[in-house]
């Protein structure tokens, strides 16, 4: 079908571009009020997803988490870690509080077509990934004689457990899609696998990257009550006591305390600021209409919602010239790390914008006026994203803060955060701790945020009392 197009005057193309980000900004905007919605929601949310299952889009998954660490463990560990764009091997030698921990890891990417294979393929790759770690192994390493290896594995993605050990998947997000592998158990799987190429090891412990941030987090703070992931993918993990899980039909633990998985990418408000180009997105995703509030934010998308703002301002406003970019209509070619190394140039030219243009979607010769613009565009769409995670970790602080009130005194909360976006974009990370300053504003004292060993942590000093008690119960 050949679409024909009238030709915009130049004078005409800036206004036609200008109005379009407006139009974006406008329907982005998440101030104070609307946030604090979103954050009542997805208490809300939290309550009806702990209730019964299925009770709730957020899954609010158990994890059978009921013991986090103290600092005091002691042994030789093997993690493996899968779920982001990279797999991760890990072996670590703990000695308790008063010893060093020694850590080696190694990082390999995930071939593409292993995200959408068999799930026979993808275990055998990350086993014989896993082999071959465990051969470099060195001597003050080996375990004692007779000992099998311990094995935790982390996966990233939504899984209903059925015991620390063993979860069916219950489906997968970001770029994975392995149709044989959705309600399989991942941890049978993986030790099939290691049963094909003979490796002894044994699996001790299954969670997700939510939990195992937040077990990472209470190993060095007392105070972690929660851990966020902002990665290619975004969640949230949380301590919840026991006895607040009517769901939960198993013994209450002795701790009193379950680490919930709340699988929070998979919100969803009619308070969320969502435009044309989320619905758009998020109709034509591997996982159609799931996800909304992880495409709003993390890092799979957060590129791809430009580029599909940048398709549009092309057609309609001509914005790249007459003719639109071939490169532009490739969905995810922008990515998210391309984005936010425009969004960081300090050049007065915007090098950098005009070298990413160039190379990703060969447009030569960009003007400062077109590079300005897609500054602005990018602000626009990691700002909305930054203010929704605030607005995600208001939520759980509700959620938590109202149980345990103690009139007038101050209570520490500290939470993990990791993943490349809170890492790696610095304006991302820098405005969700403004967003959070400003909607916390009423109830906390201090917040700061500091570095952990593990993970960052943000540390919020607040007033307890001062978070209403009785709005929330259902
Ligand atoms: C998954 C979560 C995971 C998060 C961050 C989401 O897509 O559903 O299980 O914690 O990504 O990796
Ligand atoms: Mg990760």
């Amino acid at each position: 079908m050949v679409v024909m197009r009238r030709q915009i005057k130049s004078s005409g193309r800036w206004a036609k571009a200008e109005a379009i980000l407006r139009e974006l900004e406008e329907k982005c905007g998440a101030p104070k009020a609307k946030l604090r919605q979103v954050a009542d929601a997805m208490t809300m949310e939290m309550h009806a997803g702990l209730a019964s299952e299925g009770g709730s889009k957020l899954k609010m998954l158990i994890s059978y988490v009921d013991n986090l660490p103290t600092g005091d463990e002691k042994g030789l560990f093997y993690a493996l870690d899968l779920g982001g764009t990279n797999y991760c091997v890990m072996r670590v030698q703990l000695g308790g509080k008063e010893s060093m921990i020694k850590q080696e890891f190694e990082k390999v990417p995930i071939p593409p077509h292993l995200m959408v294979g068999s799930s026979h393929e993808l275990f055998d790759f990350i086993t014989a990934a896993l082999a071959k770690f465990v051969a470099t192994e060195s001597e003050d390493f080996h375990p004692p004689p007779g000992r099998q290896r311990e094995l935790g594995f982390t996966f990233s993605f939504p899984v209903r457990q059925l015991s620390l050990v063993s979860g069916t998947l219950i489906k997968w997000t970001k770029g994975f899609l392995i149709e044989d592998a959705v309600g399989q158990d991942v941890v049978g799987e993986l030790t099939k696998a290691m049963e094909r190429v003979g490796l002894d090891m044994r699996v001790t412990a299954l969670v997700n990257d939510t939990v195992g941030t937040l077990a990472g987090g209470r190993y060095d703070n007392p105070d972690v009550i929660a851990a966020v992931i902002l990665g290619t993918g975004t969640n949230a993990a949380y301590v919840e006591r026991a006895h607040a899980i009517p769901k939960w039909q198993g013994l209450l633990p002795k701790t009193g305390e379950m680490v919930i998985n709340m699988e929070w990418g998979s919100f969803q408000s009619s308070h969320l600021p969502l435009t044309e180009y989320d619905q758009s997105l998020a109709a034509e995703s591997l996982n159609p209409g799931e996800q909304i509030f992880e495409k709003m934010i993390s890092g799979m998308y957060l590129g791809e919602l430009v580029r599909r703002v940048l398709c549009r301002m092309a057609e309609e406003a001509d914005f790249f010239g007459y003719d639109i970019p071939p490169k532009l209509k490739i969905p995810f070619i922008l990515r998210t790390y391309n984005m936010l190394a425009m969004h960081h140039d300090t050049s007065s030219d915007l090098k950098v914008v005009g070298s990413t243009l160039n190379d990703i979607l060969e447009v030569p010769n960009s003007s400062l006026k077109m590079r300005k613009m897609i500054v602005e565009l990018c602000d626009i769409v990691a700002s909305r994203g930054a203010r929704l995670a605030a607005a995600g970790i208001l939520g759980i602080i509700k959620k938590v803060g109202r149980d345990a009130v103690t009139e007038g005194e101050k209570q520490r909360a500290v939470i993990a955060l990791d993943g490349g976006v809170f890492e790696q974009y610095t304006k991302f990370r820098k405005c969700m701790m403004s967003t959070l300053n400003e909607i916390l504003g009423d109830i906390a004292g201090v917040l700061s945020s500091s570095i952990s060993t593990t993970a960052q942590v943000l540390e919020l000093l607040f007033l307890q009392h001062l978070i209403p008690r009785n709005e929330y119960s259902l």
